[in-house]
C-alpha cells in the first residue's frame, strides 16, 4: 500500500526500510543457527518428538497430541485441539536443534495447561488484531480521499494499534517458553550442560525474529502517526 506519497519523495519510508532490514536479519540469523546446531546430535539420542513426549510427561501433561507437520520452521503448538506440531525435521531428527524447538513448543503446551495468563491475553487478542491490522488502510484511504475525515483516519491508526499490541503481548510468551524449554530439558537430563548452552543460542536467535518483528510494526506505527496522525491542529 504505497498511495500516500506516490509521485514524490517520503522520507518516512525509511520507517518501514528499518523494519524489513531487522526482520531480514533476525530470519537469516535463525536460520543459520538452527542450520549449525542440527548438525549436532545430542548425546541422548532422542528425536525431537521423543524428546518433546518426555517433557510433556515430566510436566504432568498426557492429553497432548504429537504429530509431525510439512514445511520448515512451521513447528508450533495449538491450544484449539491441545496439538504440538513439529515439522518433520525436527519431529524426526535427534540434533540439539530440533530437541530445543521441540521443547520450546512444549513450553507453549505447559504454559496453557498452567494457565499463564500472558498467553491467554495473547488468545484472547488475536481476532481484534486480524481485524485491526485489515481494516485500518481501508479506514485511513477511506478517511483521506472521502473528505479528509480525521476521526476515520485516526481510528484506522488505532485499528493498526491493535495489531501493533498483539505483536508486544507475544514477546514475554515467547521468552516465557523458551525459559520453560531451556530448565526443563537442563533439569530432566535431556540434554547434557553444553547442549543446553547451544539450545539456549537457537532459542534466543528465534526471539530474535519475534522482537525484530515488534519492532518493525512499531515503526509502522510511528510511519502512520507521522503521516496521517494530529492533522486537526492545522
Ligand atoms: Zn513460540
Amino acid at each position: 500500500m504505497m498511495f500516500y506519497g506516490f509521485g514524490y519523495y517520503d522520507p518516512t519510508i525509511i520507517l518501514i526500510v528499518i523494519g524489513v532490514v531487522l526482520s531480514l536479519l533476525a530470519s537469516l540469523k535463525v536460520k543459520t543457527t538452527f542450520a549449525k546446531y542440527s548438525k549436532v546430535r545430542s548425546l541422548s539420542g532422542l528425536t525431537g518428538a521423543e524428546a518433546a513426549e518426555r517433557i510433556l510427561h515430566s510436566a504432568g501433561i498426557y492429553d497432548v497430541t504429537i504429530r509431525p507437520i510439512s514445511g520448515n520452521l512451521s513447528d508450533h503448538y495449538d491450544p484449539r485441539d491441545k496439538t504440538l506440531k513439529l515439522s518433520e525435521t525436527v519431529y524426526n531428527n535427534t540434533s540439539v536443534a530440533a530437541v530445543g524447538v521441540a521443547a520450546h513448543e512444549c513450553g507453549h503446551a505447559i504454559q496453557h495447561n498452567r494457565g499463564y495468563v500472558p498467553l491467554r491475553i495473547r488468545g484472547a487478542l488475536v481476532p481484534v488484531a486480524n481485524f485491526g491490522a485489515s481494516v485500518s488502510w481501508p479506514m485511513i484511504l477511506i478517511g483521506l480521499f472521502m473528505g479528509g475525515s480525521q476521526t476515520l483516519i485516526n481510528l484506522g491508526i488505532i485499528m493498526f494499534a491493535l495489531a501493533v499490541l498483539f505483536q508486544l503481548v507475544t514477546l514475554p510468551v515467547e521468552f516465557n517458553a523458551s525459559r520453560r524449554a531451556v530448565q526443563i530439558v537442563d533439569e530432566t537430563g535431556i540434554l547434557h550442560t553444553e547442549e543446553v548452552r547451544q539450545t539456549r543460542k537457537v532459542l534466543s536467535a528465534a526471539a530474535l525474529t519475534y522482537v525484530a518483528g515488534a519492532a518493525a510494526s512499531i515503526l509502522q506505527l510511528l510511519r502512520l502517526v507521522i503521516l496521517f496522525g494530529g492533522r486537526d491542529r492545522d
